[in-house]
């Protein structure tokens, strides 16, 4: 089996293209590199199993090509990221919606499985907890450019299931806060990535607002998982999945944590969000997922608690950040 993955030299594609390759599958990544880094994958280069496209998404002409040569397409090439979302929203509503058309409709022509991925931002700031895929998105207004990113996503997750009813066999994931080995340590995107690294350097701890805001932090070869089975199994064609943990946990917990973990000498300070990210940013106070249609119809279950995987990702930047 022939995959191709765009965005495959990212944190989550990285690890997606691992597993796939330890399935027996041969790999190509499409990347830009504007977020993934080659390093991530340099370990399968050279090699026979996987091939390393340099390219954009939203270039028809090669997409067409490299899917053509696909059995199966994971798209997970996008700009991510609140940081990257509000220096830059016109790439992330392009790079976002059209490089998405532009892979559906490739697999489309070339009648190919095809997996998108999409995040827990379409739920928005949405309260009613816990998450189920057919729960409303509640969204601020677009002066807020913020919901530009969740907007984009739930666009994406319209183009999958229009291309679905035209006949394309195409499942959707809804990532929460996936973290793990490989995430860049500067943190843009990632309040894990930015404690630990805050932590290890001995500078303070920056937790937003009153830290009361929670996620579902899960550890990436969760991730990986929920994404294969939902792009594999014929269940899960037309269907949207939540792939996350059931656990929720605060961000001020994850900073007490990691400080722990760590044994950080830093210290937990408050840091209100208008000095984080501007005066016109709106929060998504909660994000826990209901996973029992991944359960029922995947059989998904993340496995690894919040400890194990903060444990094994503090060991890696330990490793590897300079
Ligand atoms: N966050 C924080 N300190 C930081 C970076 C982020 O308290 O230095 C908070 C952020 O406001 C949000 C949560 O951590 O409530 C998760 O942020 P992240 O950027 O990791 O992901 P997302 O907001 O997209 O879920």
């Amino acid at each position: 089996m022939r995959a191709l993955v765009t965005g495959g030299a990212g944190f989550i594609g990285s690890h997606l293209v691992d597993e796939l390759i330890a399935q027996g599958y041969t790999v190509t990544v499409l990347d830009d590199l504007s977020q993934g880094k080659k390093e991530n994958i340099a370990h399968h280069i050279p090699g026979p199993s996987l091939h390393f496209v340099e390219g954009s998404v939203t270039d028809p002409a090669l997409v067409e090509s490299l899917v053509s040569e696909a059995d199966v397409v994971y798209h997970l090439a996008a700009v991510v990221g609140v940081y990257y979302v509000l220096r830059d929203p016109l790439r992330t509503i392009y790079v976002n919606t059209v490089g998405t058309e532009v892979v559906l409709r490739a697999a489309f022509q070339h009648r190919k499985r095809a997996l998108v991925a999409s995040s827990s931002e379409v739920y928005g700031k949405s309260d009613a907890l816990p998450l189920s895929e057919n729960n409303d998105g509640v969204f601020g207004p677009p002066q807020v450019t913020r919901w530009c990113y969740a907007l984009s996503k739930a666009l994406d997750e319209h183009l999958a299931l229009a291309y679905c009813k035209k006949g394309l066999e195409v499942s959707v994931v809804r990532y929460f806060n996936a973290y793990g080995p490989r995430l860049d340590p500067l943190g843009y995107g990632s309040v894990i990535a930015r404690f630990i690294t805050q932590a290890l350097e001995g500078k303070p701890i920056t937790v937003y607002g009153d830290g009361s805001q929670t996620r579902s932090f899960t550890y990436v070869s969760d991730t990986v998982q929920g994404t294969i089975l939902a792009a594999s199994l014929p269940q899960a064609v037309g269907n949207v999945f939540n792939i996350g943990n059931g656990r929720e946990t605060s961000v001020l917990q994850v900073a007490q944590l990691v400080k722990e973990m760590t044994g950080s000498p830093s210290p937990i300070v408050f840091v209100p969000y208008e000095e984080a990210y501007g005066s016109n940013f709106e929060e998504s106070l909660h994000r826990l997922p209901d996973t029992s249609k991944a359960e029922k119809l995947l059989g998904f279950k993340a496995k690894v608690p919040l400890e194990e995987g903060l444990k094994r990702t503090i060991a890696w930047f330990r490793e590897n950040m300079r």
